[in-house]
């Protein structure tokens, strides 16, 4: 039997010397299980990507417990410190402000980190705005891509806008308010406005609203409102078929450009002079 076969016959949590990364609530306080109370409430130390967040839930629930800052400036600092705490047998929970530590939060270098120095990491499951988006899209949620946010620089934001353009399966997407216009934008030139799209915004909280069905009636829905609150996208992935063969040639020597670090324009001009089309043909093909 091997160190992964018995952690499923654990008894008394939290345990000595292990890290426990701990789901809590994408806004309804509600969402957070008895296992993940039980932890915030025994484990030797919290360590919180902002203590006066945490603290909502402890009060919420009564508990009182030591809280540590961890995110993702004192991080290099802290980790150590965390290391050597559970080399001396401490229990230590990483929480995020919301939702799951690591998914787009501070955690993943820490679980790095100290699994490759043989420390027990648990995850205490609990709500994650991804998750919760995918599966009230209705869109295939049997394989799918989770971007998080993406990046802003523009090479690499074309490369993963047409990788999402041309992808089967269904994308995730995070995106503040404040650019979700800008993207939705990106998305419909790249995967064109029939696209079916939902915008997740105010997950489980009171005034939680999905917007669908396609990006050109997305874009239209937002046009003239102030957009605010949390944004989770969920892009539906194309048929094999919607790709045409010469369609499906262009879009892998347009990929294979940017690859090579050409812009979306550079490398749209450069196929259009090659294969006789206009500029504008290769992009709408894409
Ligand atoms: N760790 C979190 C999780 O497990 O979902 C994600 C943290 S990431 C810093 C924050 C982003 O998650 C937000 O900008 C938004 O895109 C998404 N998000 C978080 N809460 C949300 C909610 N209630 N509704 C919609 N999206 C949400």
């Amino acid at each position: 039997m091997n160190n992964n076969s018995l952690l499923s016959h654990r008894k008394e949590e939290p345990e000595n010397g292990t890290l426990y990364m701990v789901g809590t609530p994408i806004g309804n306080l509600n969402d957070i299980s008895q296992r993940a109370l039980n932890i915030l409430k025994n484990v030797s130390l919290v360590a919180c990507e902002d203590t006066r967040q945490t603290k909502k839930i402890m009060n919420k629930f009564n508990i009182s417990n030591k809280l540590i800052s961890f995110n993702k400036h004192n991080s290099l600092i802290k980790i150590p410190k965390i290391k050597k705490d559970l080399k001396e047998g401490k229990s230590i929970a990483i929480v995020s402000d919301a939702g799951m530590p690591g998914i787009c939060d501070p955690g993943e270098d820490i679980a790095r980190s100290l699994k490759s120095e043989g420390v027990d990491i648990i995850c205490i499951p609990g709500a994650c705005a991804a998750i919760a988006a995918l599966v009230s899209s209705g869109l295939s949620s049997s394989s799918f891509v989770f971007e998080g946010f993406l990046p802003k620089k523009k090479i690499c934001r074309e490369k993963i806008l047409l990788e999402i353009s041309k992808n089967e399966k269904t994308t995730i997407i995070y995106e503040s308010p404040k650019r979700l216009r800008k993207l939705l934008k990106e998305l419909f030139e790249f995967c064109g406005g029939n696209r079916e799209i939902m915008v997740a915004r105010e997950l489980t909280k009171k005034f939680e609203e999905h917007v669908g069905n396609n990006i050109s009636e997305v874009i239209e829905f937002f046009k003239d409102k102030d957009i605010i609150g949390e944004i989770t996208i969920v892009v539906k992935g194309i048929k094999k078929r919607d790709l045409n063969p010469d369609k499906l040639i262009i879009k892998k020597d347009l990929n294979d450009l940017i690859n090579a670090g050409l812009s979306l324009s550079e490398a749209s001009k450069y196929l259009a002079k090659r294969n006789g089309l206009k500029k504008s043909e290769v992009y709408n093909m894409v």
